[in-house]
């Protein structure tokens, strides 16, 4: 480990050198199917040729020029996603906590332009919304937030599916101004939204006169098997912030909006140096174009089932195996008992998957996984997770 890095992860003891598609390959040679995806980045797999192609041409013509002027591809990548979210405007970051940072900052002016002195934003138990003071105040965790005080005032948190609870908290401090929610919890464990629970979100905000915003930064772009997750219900946010999966592995975040939650930012009240680049902007059309051209949603949806149905089948109803769920290419496998220690057993054997929230194994592959290679990943956690529950009993 380089002593010359800070001290901000514990990392595991191997580098990648390579990758093509589904398949990393480390410094010895050695070749690992890869169920974490950079975190749900790399959703077109590694070394994707249009993604490879679409950056190195526009590397060549032209990386960065900044938003003192028109950003052509920016304005192409803007009306494609508005396009594809029914969403009017986009704003670009260069990251998923800057793409919940935009929506805070986007909703306590909201608040400001109706006259609310100290808007309130409701944020849920358990949410992950990134690393930023503002994002780890959103954040419910606090393993996140520890160490960091003063957190940042303006939020009220909530228990995750709970619509009632959002309701008192809107009907008792008039300072509420927004809702912040992922539409399935990653880091907090693969928490998936209740059938009805967005529906009733929209609800209390349309009554309540609030902007509900959709922190989409792990489950958009195609990952749940719909380009955007709030897209299985029919309800339609205010706001959407997006990063990971956007441009494949080239940093992008975005921030959505719609109706008068487009209208809200006016030039000097927010902005990024780096942000909607020509290189990240071309990375993200190309990113999208894959997916479309490649039928991803489709195989995100197809092979996300097969690999729940198989993992269900092979794990489900063991004792120690608590819930296995998810959407899309999206899976977390919970057991009863922290179980980081299964991701080096997996490594071992050529695996790369992830363990959230402790007692979570999370799959999420790149969306071009075929069903062959999920039926490899469920009978490596067949094997592994029995093994390993008799052994830590
Ligand atoms: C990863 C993640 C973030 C933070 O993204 P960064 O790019 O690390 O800042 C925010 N929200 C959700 C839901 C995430 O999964």
């Amino acid at each position: 480990m380089s002593e010359y890095l800070m001290n901000t992860y514990a990392r595991q003891p191997l580098a990648f050198v390579k990758g093509e598609g589904a398949y990393l390959w480390d410094e010895e040679g050695r070749r690992y199917l890869d169920a974490v995806a950079g975190v749900a980045v790399n959703g077109l797999g590694h070394a994707h040729p249009r993604l490879v192609k679409a950056v190195c041409e526009q590397a060549q013509m032209l990386i960065h020029s900044s938003n003192l002027y028109r950003v052509k591809r920016q304005e192409e990548l803007a009306e494609r996603l508005c396009g594809l979210a029914r969403m009017d405007r986009a704003f670009f970051c260069n990251s998923g906590c800057e793409a919940n940072e935009a929506a805070i900052k986007l909703a306590r002016l909201y608040g400001h332009q109706k006259g609310v002195e100290n808007p309130v934003i409701i944020v849920m138990e358990k949410a992950f919304h990134g690393r930023t003071l503002a994002t780890l105040t959103a954040s419910g965790s606090r393993k996140i937030q520890a160490g960091f005080e003063p957190l940042m005032p303006g939020f009220a948190r909530v228990p995750y599916n709970d619509a009632d609870a959002v309701r008192l908290v809107a009907q008792h401090n008039p300072g509420v101004v927004a809702v912040l929610v992922e539409p399935v919890q990653g880091e907090g464990g693969v928490h998936p939204m209740a059938a009805d629970y967005l529906a009733r979100l929209r609800a209390i905000c349309d009554e309540f006169g609030l902007l509900l915003m959709l922190d989409e930064v792990q489950t958009g772009i195609a990952r749940t098997g719909e380009w955007f997750a709030f897209q299985h219900t029919g309800i339609e946010p205010d706001v959407i912030a997006l990063a990971k999966g956007l441009g494949a592995g080239v940093p992008i975040g975005a921030c959505l909006a719609r109706g008068a939650a487009a209208e809200v930012f006016k030039p000097g009240n927010h902005g990024s140096t780096f942000g909607g680049n020509p290189l990240a902007c071309a990375a993200a059309l190309a990113t999208l174009e894959a997916i479309e051209q490649e039928g991803l949603r489709e195989n995100a949806r197809r092979v996300g089932s097969h690999l729940l149905a198989a993992l269900r089948s092979a794990l489900g109803g063991r004792p120690g195996v608590r819930e296995i769920r998810g959407q899309g290419l999206m899976i977390g496998v919970e057991l009863d008992r922290p179980c980081g220690e299964l991701v080096a057993v997996a490594r071992e054997r050529g695996y790369l998957v992830n363990v959230t929230s402790d007692t979570v194994i999370r799959l999420v592959p790149p969306l071009i996984l075929t069903v062959e290679q999920a039926d490899e990943l469920a009978a490596l956690l067949a094997d592994i997770v029995p093994v390993f529950l008799r052994q830590a009993a």
